[in-house]
């Protein structure tokens, strides 16, 4: 897969895509992630990349002719990208759209600042609009590092062991289990003793019934009042 990012803070991605899996999988050119300055594509000699919006009111609005020329630019002649503007009001990001970007061959992503982008920019040359979640952060890299990771994540090689993808949490509908390591008693709580049992069979049915546990407890939402929820946790429930 290949993402490019525009943005106006290009170094901010230097250290996030060499490390870690990202830094391995683009290594290993399982992944390829180009980052483009924005003030690459203005036309005038100051660089500059916004002006004051409209009709007054506070802040700056990042002008429409460089992003333009950028993710066309950007996009290239060949199958179109997916174009991805991040933002609060987009559609919040969960694993299920995670899992649809990752059957992309191309993203391009676009990161704003200031008070906004025009809007021009978003009936032109954006596919979707996309959000982290329901707050406002003050550029579109940080959402952009959390797409290009959790998409990553599904691009087969990248994560060594896929059962380690295939039973994290939402993947199934619950969260996953909890998990333990060495030392076996940490401050006087011991490893569960089943953990350690050497029983397979025993060790599979209490991580289900944990997740099961996990979800009601911290995320009742995934179960209730959704048809496939209620069937996770029904069949979860028989398992035991
Ligand atoms: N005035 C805008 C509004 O209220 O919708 C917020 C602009 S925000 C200060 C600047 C940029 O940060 C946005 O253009 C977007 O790229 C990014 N951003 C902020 N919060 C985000 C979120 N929750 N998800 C994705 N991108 C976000």
């Amino acid at each position: 897969m290949r993402v490019d990012v525009i943005t106006i803070f290009p170094a901010v991605f230097r250290e996030f895509l060499g490390a870690s899996l990202i830094g391995r999988a683009i290594a290993a050119g399982l992944l390829e992630v180009q980052v483009h300055d924005l003030r690459d594509y203005t036309d005038d000699p100051h660089r500059s990349v916004d002006d004051e919006p409209y009709g007054g009111g506070g802040g700056m609005v990042m002008t429409a002719p460089p992003w333009l020329h950028a993710v066309r630019l950007v996009s290239g002649d060949g199958p179109p990208p997916h174009r991805i503007l991040l933002s609060p009001q987009g559609e919040r990001l969960d694993d299920a759209r995670v899992r649809g970007l990752a059957g992309e061959e191309r993203l391009v992503l676009l990161c704003g600042r200031y008070e906004a982008i025009d809007e021009r920019v978003r009936m032109l040359v954006v596919d979707s609009e996309l959000s982290i979640g329901d707050y406002v952060l003050s550029g579109g890299e940080v959402p952009a590092m959390t797409v290009i990771e959790a998409v990553s994540r599904h691009i087969p090689g990248v994560v060594g062991r896929p059962e380690s993808v295939e039973n994290e949490s939402f993947r199934s509908g619950l969260l996953d289990h909890p998990h333990y390591t060495r030392p076996r008693t940490v401050e006087g709580i011991e490893v569960p003793d089943v953990l350690r049992s050497g029983d397979h069979a025993s060790i599979d049915a209490w991580r289900r019934e944990q997740a099961l546990e996990a979800t009601r407890r911290k995320r009742p939402d995934l179960l209730a009042g959704d048809a496939r929820g209620q069937e996770v946790a029904s069949k979860a429930s028989n398992r035991r």
